[in-house]
């Protein structure tokens, strides 16, 4: 039998097509696929700025300089989520902290962030940004998370890394009703793939006109935004320090073709865990979370171990699995636990849900080209190896 991993992209003709076209054109970067692109995933999150670059990272590290983090500065995150959330403020030379998550959604709990900033006001350390991660793909509590940046004063960057194509309270994520600027990734295990990249929007015109300085080296080509007239058409002036993160104009095809068929992505999802949500309901498994106000994207499908129910634990578990070709996988290592950040002061029971959470956490087989015969094969050696 053949090994079902836990996630693979789906490309067809068109996505190859589309990348052939931009290699037969005259530009492979800096030309218009970019621009189409960033439009057409605004159009879809209904946001008004968009911003590609060359993974979900960047967008994230120019997110974080875009609303000026750095030294001195504290941001917030969740510790279940991958090092890249956490990572970003401390590029910029920021402080940063964590926020235990809710045991049932896995997303930072809104009840530790209103605990934590009332501790926080009072020791004068406020975040000035907070990293909310759409875990799995499940929208955080962002009506609630907003009003708290409303008290608090700090600015909210969505992770929406798993969330391309997920709604809250009716609306597109992304669409910034509720956070600064929403970040999204196209690597390959994604919702949509551009091979690597990623995207940062905003509604806030001055936020986009920074995030695309830093993408491209500080600097400008427009004459309205330089100290000097420009002495011809060649000037162009670097005005802070930025990076190289652009996307290429070939990443950028494959992300539009891919993106037409985001509804087609996250109806076969949704489909895939209606079917593992039926079929593991009787199991000694936590199974995901639903919620009336969103629609996940699915990006993972996580269920918990009811360990006390189970005679095995989650190593003999994973192992049995991986030995049957199934590809499970553990999504995530609490960051805080990671070595580098142990360094930095973290300690082992610091977050301690995320961290009972990791202990019995595992993610199955979760992407679209999944066929119903392999999911099959999936849930019967999920049952054979639990029950
Ligand atoms: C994938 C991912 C990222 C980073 O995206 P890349 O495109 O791989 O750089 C950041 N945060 C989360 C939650 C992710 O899953």
């Amino acid at each position: 039998m053949q090994n079902i991993p836990y996630a693979t992209q789906e490309i067809n003709q068109a996505d190859i097509q589309a990348v052939i076209e931009v290699l037969q054109a005259d530009y492979l970067t800096q030309g218009k696929k970019v621009p189409e692109f960033e439009q057409a995933v605004s159009k879809v999150c209904r946001a008004e700025f968009a911003v590609a670059v060359n993974s979900g990272t960047s967008a994230l590290h120019i997110a974080c300089l875009a609303l000026g983090v750095g030294p001195g500065d504290y941001v917030w995150t969740s510790p279940n989520s991958f090092v890249a959330s956490s990572n970003c403020a401390l590029y910029c030379g920021a402080n940063i902290d964590f926020v235990d998550i809710d045991p049932r959604t896995y997303n930072l709990s809104v009840e530790e962030l209103a605990k934590k900033l009332a501790i926080a006001q009072q020791k004068n350390c406020l975040p000035k940004v907070v990293i909310p991660v759409h875990f799995a793909g499940l929208p955080c509590d962002m009506q609630k998370i907003h009003t708290l940046a409303n008290q608090y004063g700090f600015k909210i960057i969505e992770d929406a890394s798993h969330a391309l194509g997920a709604s809250y309270a009716g609306k597109p994520v992304g669409c910034g009703c509720y956070a600064d600027i929403s970040v999204f990734s196209f690597h390959p295990v994604k919702i949509i793939t551009t091979g690597e990249g990623g995207m940062a929007l905003t509604n806030d015109a001055d936020l986009a006109e920074r995030m695309r300085l830093y993408r491209s080296h500080g600097i400008t080509r427009d004459q309205e935004k330089m100290t000097q007239p420009a002495p011809g058409s060649w000037y162009y002036q670097q005005q802070l320090l930025g990076f190289n993160y652009r996307m290429t104009d070939i990443q950028a095809a494959l992300g539009i073709s891919q993106l037409s068929r985001l509804p087609e992505f996250i109806s076969k999802r949704r489909a895939i865990a209606q079917r593992y949500m039926q079929a593991l309901s009787e199991l000694p498994l936590q199974l995901p979370m639903t919620e009336e106000r969103s629609q996940s994207a699915w990006h993972l499908f996580v269920v918990q171990l009811v360990t006390h129910q189970l005679s095995k634990t989650r190593q003999q578990v994973f192992t049995e699995l991986r030995t049957q070709g199934i590809g499970v996988n553990v999504h995530y290592q609490p960051i805080h636990l990671q070595p580098y950040y142990q360094h930095l002061g973290f300690s082992a029971g610091d977050f301690p849900v995320a961290e009972a959470y990791y202990n019995g956490a595992l993610s199955l087989p979760m992407f679209t080209k999944l066929s119903e015969a392999q999911q099959a094969q999936v849930i019967a050696s999920v049952r054979e190896v639990v029950q």
